[in-house]
């Protein structure tokens, strides 16, 4: 029996990607295997988001040619994802040992890439088609009791620093009834929470009835059996009050939100092509938890953008310690090919950019420390993931605003199950508990 191995650099989206490459590859008859290099066939699943992406693919190349030189494993080697949609042509050209290339818009075309190899050929196939192929009951989705559920491919906003668009396509949301649908069925086989996914995910418009993400995730929210509905990537324009109460009222919907602000500075949110103001995020965030007073926000924040000064990075910080984040994921800029602001004057050097970093993180920890803090004493339902570091007897679990609880497990506690803990302890990125005394 043929065996693959799927390894996967990068965001949800490329996580789900995964699952999708190695439904086609089960559907074939192949098995996993333990690692690529055990593999018949080892697909690299790769994120382009950063500077360092294409040599650190490069690097993993030269290590499974070599794998495959000395034991004849992987004998099948394919580059898949963002980088294999920006490079994948030309890595093909260039390196020994690489079969073939497949972007991110192209998985549905993995069958037919692998009967070329085995014909001699290399092949690549990236680009986009007028619809994006997405076979719901092809995806190898393992056992997991939370899942990923793809709302919309792609992305419209081309913000100058980005370079997804680039690498998957233009937006294009799936049918509601095609996802209620798909989630219906995760649910009958164990789900417990879905996340559905979406670059720009507010902006999601049902292609037969125009239905809105407000309307969408009341029908997801009325799915019997889900614990827990969660949605990435909300981008600021694109809430209205009425998408914000439809949120609010939608059955199991997660108190966490992530609405990435990128930059406090409106000099700096005008050159990155953001679309809104550091007064409209404020009043934004202001609308948001007016209507959903639990929620959780968490976001996403470049530091070093070319042209950023001293005075932008202070209106950042202004901005973290003003809304006091749930979570926040910081990055220095990282200049991508295609992208206007990689070409941008004003440079920051790396190792102002770095320092900046350091300081957005050490106020940051000290908000999470503080917001977690105040959950002691808390009673909180997870959903159990299991244990949390190998020989070890701490298991670790997830509330519906995606805070990472470790507690000691009990006995009959299974990963896939919901569970009560009692918040005892915090640290800026856990929180610590036990299970509750029966009469709590
Ligand atoms: S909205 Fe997000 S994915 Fe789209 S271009 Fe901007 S940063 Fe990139």
């Amino acid at each position: 029996m043929r065996t693959y191995f799927v390894e996967t650099w990068g965001c949800q989206m490329n996580v789900l990607d995964s699952q999708r490459l190695a439904g086609v590859l089960e559907a074939r008859g192949l098995r996993p295997a333990a690692r690529p290099e055990e593999a018949d066939v080892a697909l690299l699943n790769t994120c382009s988001v950063r500077e360092k992406a294409v040599q650190k693919v490069l690097s993993r190349l030269g290590e499974l040619k070599h794998a495959k030189q000395s034991s004849g494993k992987p004998r099948v080697v394919g580059l898949c994802g963002c980088v294999g949609e920006q490079e994948g042509t030309t890595l093909l050209a260039r390196t020994a040992g690489l079969d073939f290339v497949l972007g991110p818009g192209r998985i549905a075309q993995l069958a037919w890439a692998l009967d070329a190899v085995d014909a001699g050929e290399k092949v690549s196939a990236t680009g986009f088609g007028p619809t994006q192929d997405y076979d719901a009951h092809l995806i190898a989705r393992g056992t997991s009791a939370r899942q990923y559920v793809t709302l919309i491919h792609g992305c419209n906003q081309h913000c100058t620093f980005c370079i997804v668009p680039y690498t998957r396509g233009r937006e294009a949301s799936r049918p509601l009834v095609e996802i209620v649908r798909e989630v219906e069925h995760l649910v009958e086989h164990g789900a417990r929470e879905v996340t559905l996914l979406g670059q720009t995910i507010n902006a999601y418009r049902c292609p037969k009835t125009g239905a809105t993400l407000g309307e969408l995730l009341a029908a997801v929210g009325g799915v019997p059996g889900l614990w827990c509905v969660q949605f990435v990537t909300s981008h600021p324009k694109f809430f209205t009050d009425n998408m914000i109460g439809s949120i609010a009222q939608a059955a199991r919907v997660g108190s966490y939100l992530h609405v990435p602000f990128q930059s406090g500075s409106d000099a700096v949110l005008k050159r990155m092509h953001r679309g809104y103001s550091r007064a409209e995020y404020l009043d934004l965030v202001a609308r948001l938890r007016a209507a959903i007073p639990d929620v959780t926000l968490s976001t996403d924040v470049i530091v070093g953008f070319p042209g950023e000064t001293e005075d932008d990075f202070a209106a950042t910080l202004d901005v973290a310690s003003e809304v006091r984040f749930g979570q926040l994921y910081g990055f220095s800029f990282s200049p991508r090919p295609r992208t206007p602001a990689a070409r941008y004057p004003g440079r920051v050097s790396r190792s102002e950019a770095g320092e900046r970093l350091e300081r957005l993180f050490a106020l940051q920890s000290a908000v999470q420390l503080e917001l977690n803090q105040a959950l002691i004493g808390n009673t909180v339902e997870l959903l159990v993931d299991g244990v949390a570091r190998r020989g070890t007897e701490s298991w670790q679990g997830r509330s519906p605003d995606n805070r990472v609880v470790n507690f000691p497990a009990w006995k009959g506690i299974r990963a896939g199950e919901l569970a009560r803990v009692t918040i005892t302890g915090a640290t800026p990125h856990a929180l610590l508990g036990v299970r509750p005394e029966p009469s709590d």
